[in-house]
């Protein structure tokens, strides 16, 4: 008798059944259940912005490839090795936020008054577990300090004073807030500066180009449990004033991860993408309208956002350990590795 047999895979992941058993009932065997190599994936940004081949020198993109290489291939080892999107996502963010290169971390930039304010958060898309600090102006690894937020407190965002003191309880490394200085990046500022004339000046500060508005990092991973998570990290916007949060550290505008629809990291104007939820939206949308992460993400980034005037991207996984990137500047610092593949690392939109 030709009987079919259903072996579904726990861990979160719904939609991975396999049919197994009948084609070895057809050739008269005993049906053993084999359970097909579990899918895996991690994808990866470094921030979104006028990006251009005539913008960069060969010695600079190879220095963004090497080191997006290193983070997403940090990230893919972990899950290869049977660990969890939590850890991929989190060391994958680690690499970044210690580049300069990177708006997060060590290349933090500068706000109006010259020093450095750092958001992250994270989240678990088994659990619907988050942790955020926004403001934090001593904590060397923000997405660290997240992390600790999501799994050591009560608490679901931390704030400035409060999340530096709540950081040195927990032992994580803290630094001078001049850790973060860079000559770039002050050039930024003073660039930013002369462009705005009047800081009273609304119209002058929504004209900026976009790079001084983008930079963020950030990762998404699926493990071979069927976990979803997503981690970002940002120093947020140049020259921001009187506290400005963005919304790489609010949960459903810049990250968002549940195992039943998406893991999205965000990178852009973070108003828009706060107004707008972009990073929640997308995962609604996979989730009570069907949609693919590619239908899903490309009406959010392009048919939502971009006749708004909301500039950015960014990097969903789905259940399935599908990608895709989709951003509306001129391009998006990214990577990805799924499942047995090697790395792809891409800068510019074509
Ligand atoms: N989204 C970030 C913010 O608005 C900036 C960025 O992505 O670069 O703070």
């Amino acid at each position: 008798m030709i009987q079919s047999q259903l072996i579904t895979i726990t861990g979160g992941n719904m939609k991975r059944i396999i049919g197994a058993g009948v084609l070895a009932g057809l050739v008269g065997l005993t049906a053993t259940p084999v359970a097909a190599e579990e899918p895996f994936a991690i994808a990866i940004h470094g921030g979104a912005g006028t990006i251009t081949r005539a913008t960069m020198t060969p010695a600079r993109e190879a220095e963004y490839h090497a080191k997006l290489k290193e983070a997403v291939d940090a990230g893919y080892a972990i899950l290869e090795q049977g660990g969890t999107s939590l850890d991929a996502v989190t060391v994958a963010v680690q690499v970044l936020e210690d580049s300069p290169l990177f708006n997060a971390g060590r290349g933090a930039v500068y706000t109006w008054d010259g020093h450095h304010e750092l958001d992250a958060s994270i989240m678990n898309g088994a659990t619907a577990e988050a942790g955020a600090v926004a403001s934090v102006t001593t904590v060397k690894s923000p997405i660290a300090l997240a992390r600790e937020v999501m799994e050591n407190s009560v608490h679901v965002m931390l704030t400035g004073p409060g999340a530096e003191a709540f950081a040195k309880q927990q032992g994580l490394e803290l630094v001078e807030n001049s850790y973060f200085n860079s000559k770039s990046r002050y050039e930024a500022l003073q660039r930013m500066k002369k462009q705005v004339g009047n800081p009273q000046d609304k119209t002058a500060w929504q004209q900026l180009p976009a790079d001084y508005k983008h930079g963020t990092v950030g990762a998404v991973a699926l493990d071979k449990d069927g976990n979803l998570a997503a981690a970002t990290s940002t120093g947020g916007m140049t020259g921001k004033r009187w506290g400005r949060v963005g919304d790489a550290p609010i949960i459903g505008a810049g990250t968002w991860a549940d195992n039943e629809s998406c893991a999205i990291s965000a990178t852009g104007h973070g108003e828009y993408f706060i107004r707008y939820h972009v990073a929640a939206d997308i995962c609604a949308r996979v989730k009570y309208l069907n949609q693919d992460i590619f239908t899903a993400g490309d009406a959010v980034i392009f048919d939502v956002l971009e006749p708004v005037g909301g500039t950015g991207g960014v990097i969903i996984v789905d259940p399935q350990g599908q990608v895709h990137m989709p951003f509306n500047t001129e391009g998006m610092y990214r990577a990805k590795r799924q499942a047995g593949q090697a790395a792809e690392v891409a800068i510019y939109k074509n």
